[in-house]
């Protein structure tokens, strides 16, 4: 299974250290066939040997050059990072467009990077019975066969909100991707220790992309241990 853990605008260099330090530990001791990821705010990337996946929250398509505050290629190798969290709700709200996550993720391609890419849709959307069709249009004109994708379902309405979406939801969903890709497909919003067992339970489920829940690395590392 995998198990990412998206850490978005907290921590700091220093407690990601530590953060990173427990986890380390704690993995010495369990399944190896897990993959774990971690997203840490990019101030934090940390540049030793790790025993989890170090990935990017955000990138700009470019190696380096002249674009004001964006982290390039360069920036990510110097860490040693090949990974990548592309169209993430909270970015599509900050004005990133379909255009630009293409150009992203054609980008990760050309580099061979890991692609968490997220897609997931508003609540009136499901309610209107559109959510495959929207999904659809997220998807449009991205490599679905990129052996390195995964795909992770993050409703919007159960990203932060602790309330995940249900079961039967996700299991729609997830059958519904599963017919369009051979990626590994996650499922994103709200998990916690209560709710992940049968969210991994759930057929097509690869893993889980975990935000305030793995905050806390203890609460984290609970999650990996099931
Ligand atoms: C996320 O932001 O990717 C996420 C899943 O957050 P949370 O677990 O807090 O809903």
């Amino acid at each position: 299974m995998i198990f990412a853990a998206n850490l978005k605008c907290n921590h700091t260099r220093a407690s990601f250290a530590l953060y990173a330090k427990a986890l380390n530990e704690a993995l010495k001791y369990t399944k190896n066939e897990d993959e774990i990821i971690v997203f840490p705010p990019s101030i934090a990337f940390l540049g030793e040997k790790l025993d989890f996946i170090q990935g990017t929250q955000n990138f700009y398509p470019c190696v380096n050059g002249a674009f004001t505050g964006e982290l390039g290629k360069m920036h990510l190798d110097e860490f040693g990072i090949n990974c990548v969290l592309i169209g993430h709700s909270e970015r599509r709200a900050l004005g990133e467009d379909h255009e630009l996550l293409k150009a992203k993720f054609e980008f990760a391609k050309e580099h061979d990077f890991k692609i968490i890419f997220c897609v997931g849709e508003e609540l009136e959307c499901k309610k209107q019975g559109k959510t495959k069709e929207f999904l659809n249009k997220q998807l449009e004109n991205l490599d679905l066969n990129y052996q390195n994708l995964i795909i992770a379902y993050e409703p919007i309405y159960s990203i932060g909100t602790g309330l995940s979406a249900e079961i039967k939801d996700i299991e729609s969903v997830l059958t519904f991707l599963s017919s369009k890709t051979k990626a590994k497909l996650l499922y994103g919003g709200s998990v916690n220790e209560d709710n992940i067992k049968a969210i991994l339970d759930i057929e097509h489920c690869g893993g889980v992309l975990v935000g305030s829940a793995a905050l806390d690395v203890r609460k984290f590392i609970n999650l990996i241990k099931g």
